[in-house]
């Protein structure tokens, strides 16, 4: 197959690089940062769209390829939304994201609401001027206690609206279908077909 197309999937974070490389065209050719040798910007923006813009426009500016990329995390409500545009962050101050989810579990010892969610921000600078951002939530609550080790990062304490399991314990593809960076990508994937550009 020609891939004509190429698109560099602006993360560091193989698990993430994956699933945004499964959810677009075979036709495009993936193009890695680590590949080029480039190295992550510095996440200064206050919001998970402003971190998303600011890392697809890092990306651009360094290879010139049109460049996609993410900003996501957890936020719990009864941690007041905590770890949020921090999540990553919050992993490496930690250790691990094994020891990041004790935490927030730790944290949650008593509370009632365990209302959480899992946000993503995806942006896609096409050229100098043209970037384009679009947003995905997937709602859900944190579990008593860690379960699973199918997913990434906090996956196996997310248990998604009307599942029983967390995102740890389900597979991959099916976890795909429905989180929220499947979400932002159909959203984005509809802005960009009114500009004639196919992911
Ligand atoms: P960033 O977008 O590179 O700042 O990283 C966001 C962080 O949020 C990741 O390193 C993960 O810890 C977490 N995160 C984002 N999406 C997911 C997901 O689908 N599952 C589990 N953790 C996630």
């Amino acid at each position: 197959m020609k891939k004509n197309i190429q698109l560099l999937i602006g993360t560091h974070n193989d698990g993430k690089f994956r699933e945004i490389s499964k959810l677009l065209s075979k036709k495009i050719k993936k193009i890695s940062p680590k590949s080029l040798k480039i190295k992550p910007p510095k996440e200064t923006g206050k919001t998970f769209k402003s971190n998303s813009e600011l890392k697809a426009s890092f990306f651009f500016k360094k290879s010139k390829i049109v460049s996609l990329s993410d900003d996501s995390g957890l936020e719990v409500l009864a941690l007041r939304k905590k770890p949020g545009i921090y999540s990553a962050r919050w992993a490496k101050k930690s250790g691990s994201f094994k020891k990041a989810m004790l935490k927030i579990l730790k944290m949650m010892e008593g509370k009632k609401n365990r209302k959480a969610r899992f946000i993503c921000s995806l942006s896609i600078k096409l050229s100098k001027k043209k970037i384009i951002s679009s947003l995905g939530i997937i709602n859900g609550n944190i579990s008593n206690r860690i379960l699973g080790n199918k997913g990434f990062g906090y996956d196996s304490i997310f248990i998604p609206h009307n599942h029983k399991k967390t995102f740890g314990q389900i597979n991959i593809s099916k976890k795909m279908n429905i989180d929220h960076r499947s979400i932002a990508f159909k959203k984005l994937k509809k802005k960009l077909k009114f500009r004639k550009f196919f992911i």
